[in-house]
């Protein structure tokens, strides 16, 4: 297992919208342990794969918390196919935003359908954290950031400053 470089804003492939997965073989499955061991790594609670340049709808996500043992899922193609009507607020972070958060209101509970790293389908109820979780993977899949989901005064300003940012890396200048 590798541990994959993440990409970070203002990178535009986080603007693509990813292909589907044609099937789950070897080279998936290896992609997929490389993107778990990443995401722990890092560490993060969820990673698309486009996260890792790989521009493809599959992600991980591990909600476990952090004295319980980790429990990766693995969703490739998800899809949404219900979204609950109530609403729930959590603040949201990115590991292709570091240091960045911010509260995003989403549904409080969805319906997906999603095929699973042995290549069966797969329906899941996400609520809670898990519904926010898959939520703002599966945007990244279509390109969608939760900075999309924040006021445009507020995702200027984080826009800027990691634009900012990533050109003082590029002049070699000390990032302060
Ligand atoms: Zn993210």
């Amino acid at each position: 297992m590798t541990i994959r470089p993440i990409i970070t804003l203002p990178d535009p492939k986080l603007r693509l919208v990813s292909k589907p997965v044609e099937r789950v073989d070897d080279p998936l499955v290896r992609l997929i342990d490389d993107m778990i061991q990443t995401m722990h790594e890092a560490p993060g609670i969820g990673l698309a794969a486009i996260q890792i340049a790989e521009p493809i709808r599959l992600l991980v996500v591990d909600i476990a918390k952090t004295d319980e043992p980790r429990a990766p899922q693995v969703f490739v193609n998800p899809e949404i196919l219900w979204r609950a009507d109530e609403r729930s607020t959590y603040e949201e972070g990115c590991l292709s935003i570091p240091e960045y958060y911010a509260e995003v209101e989403r549904p409080a509970a969805v319906r997906a359908r999603y095929i699973d790293r042995d290549g069966r389908p797969q329906e899941i109820l996400a609520e809670g954290l898990l519904a926010t979780v898959l939520q703002h993977e599966i945007d990244h899949l279509d390109g969608v950031l939760f900075i999309d989901h924040i006021s445009k005064l507020k995702r200027d300003r984080v826009i800027k400053k990691f634009t900012k940012a990533a050109k003082r890396a590029s002049e070699g200048a000390p990032a302060l």
